[in-house]
């Protein structure tokens, strides 16, 4: 079998995912785009990729490096904008195929940003704090070239966190001699963060599901549903969730699966992995494998974990009537026409998650004007902003009938290639 990576000759022959998946995505998107199909090859060619070398001396003396990225997909738009991810399977195709997905998030949400995204190979539960400072110093000092508050401004994303971004900001800041706090978003309020920055993805998701269930007639009161994930994306919308009357009957972090047909205590959930890292040894669900958690009845699915969770196997054999995406590119191409095939509804990463991203716009917006916002005023311009492009996406779905997803990227493809027509190619 030959793997579509489009025309580059940088990428593993072998190794299929996740750009993969994205090309395929925007190869599914083109003939819907008209003359603007013409320009539709730049989206298969990010326009600049920063490989870097970490090193670092690690707390016992030794000098370790590790490799680093920043890939800024496309700057048509705006800024580049999109998070830093530490974990151990970050790879130049991964990060590649995140950015790619930025650009069409941040177009779809009407975001004036570009798409860009980070990475460090690291298992971040292997170093203490003083050596994530300094993987996290160097990498900034390193991709410091091309990042900025109006060049490309960085985030959290899997593995990283408030205070990743406060070692960025200040590293960024130092180096350019000045305060710089509009580089980063996701920062502690006390450096110039948001307020409602850290619930935003999981809010988002929340709102995108509630948008969905409205239209299918599934309610979010009273459905089950089971979250992938329960991090930062599926803890908080699992909360929410909760808070809104549904049931959360299933679990999965990267260590445990659990399951409670009664509905799980989300605060307990949550407590009990700020105390112990994980969902192991939690007393309020029992363990199920694998297998039956995908197999699970359930209103929602929400993968939000990492990409390619939802196989074409898998596919077959989930019961929910609606997939919410909460991860970046949890579903694979072939898994989305099954499902669509088996008429279960996919809300798309680029849409269900958008709330992350959302807010930290508001974030970069407020560090510009130097004028905050209320916790308020930020949730309610979230459900605005989310609401109408949720809108929007469906009613181009229903008109062109295609899937929510192929709605979003027409959205998205018809922004950025416009913007990329009107620009004009230089010289
Ligand atoms: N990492 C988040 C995402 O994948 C947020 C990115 C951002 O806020 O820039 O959407």
């Amino acid at each position: 079998m030959t793997i579509n990576h489009g025309s580059l000759s940088y990428l593993d022959p072998v190794r299929a995912e996740p750009w993969a998946s994205f090309v395929e995505q925007i190869d599914r998107v083109a003939p819907h785009l008209g003359d603007l199909a013409r320009w539709v090859e730049t989206l298969k060619h990010p326009k600049r990729i920063l490989v870097v070398d970490v090193p670092i001396i690690r707390d016992d003396g030794t000098i370790a490096h590790y490799e680093g990225y920043r890939v800024q997909h496309n700057l048509s738009r705006g800024p580049g904008k999109g998070g830093v991810r530490f974990h151990p399977a970050v790879s130049l195709n991964e990060v590649m195929a995140l950015a790619g997905w930025m650009t069409i998030k941040n177009a779809a949400l009407g975001l004036p940003f570009g798409g860009a995204k980070g990475g460090v190979r690291i298992d971040p539960r292997t170093f203490s704090p003083a050596e994530l400072e300094r993987i996290t110093r160097r990498y900034t000092s390193e991709i410091g070239i091309v990042i900025g508050p109006d060049k490309d401004i960085p985030a959290p994303d899997v593995g990283t966190s408030e205070q990743t971004m406060a070692w960025m900001m200040d590293t960024y800041s130092m180096n350019v001699g000045h305060t710089a706090s509009g580089v980063v978003t996701g920062k502690p309020i006390a450096l110039g963060g948001s307020l409602g920055r850290q619930e935003g993805t999981g809010r988002g998701v929340c709102i995108a599901a509630r948008e969905a269930g409205i239209r299918m007639g599934v309610p979010i009161s009273g459905a089950r549903i089971v979250v992938q994930g329960f991090g930062n994306v599926g803890g908080v919308a699992a909360r929410i969730f909760r808070e809104n009357g549904a049931r959360v009957i299933a679990l999965q972090d990267a260590e445990a699966t659990l399951a409670n047909p009664a509905g799980i205590d989300i605060p307990a959930a949550l407590a009990h992995v700020a105390a112990h890292g994980s969902l192991v040894g939690f007393t309020g669900a029992t363990s199920v494998s694998d297998d039956d958690f995908w197999q699970l009845e359930c209103e929602y699915f929400v993968p939000a974990a990492l990409e390619g969770q939802v196989t074409l196997e898998r596919a077959r054999r989930m019961r929910a009537r609606i997939i919410v995406e909460g991860a970046n590119g949890p579903t694979t191409p072939a898994a989305d026409d099954i499902l669509h095939e088996r008429g279960i509804l996919v809300i798309p990463d680029v849409l269900a998650n958008a709330g992350g991203v959302t807010v930290s716009y508001f974030e970069w917006v407020q560090d510009f004007s130097s004028f905050f916002w209320s916790e308020e005023e930020i949730n309610d311009r979230l459900e605005s902003i989310m609401v109408k492009a949720f809108d929007a996406i469906w009613l181009t779905a229903k008109e062109r009938k295609v899937s929510i997803r192929t709605a979003a990227f027409i959205i998205a493809c018809q922004r950025v290639l416009a913007a990329r027509e009107q620009r004009g190619l230089y010289p």
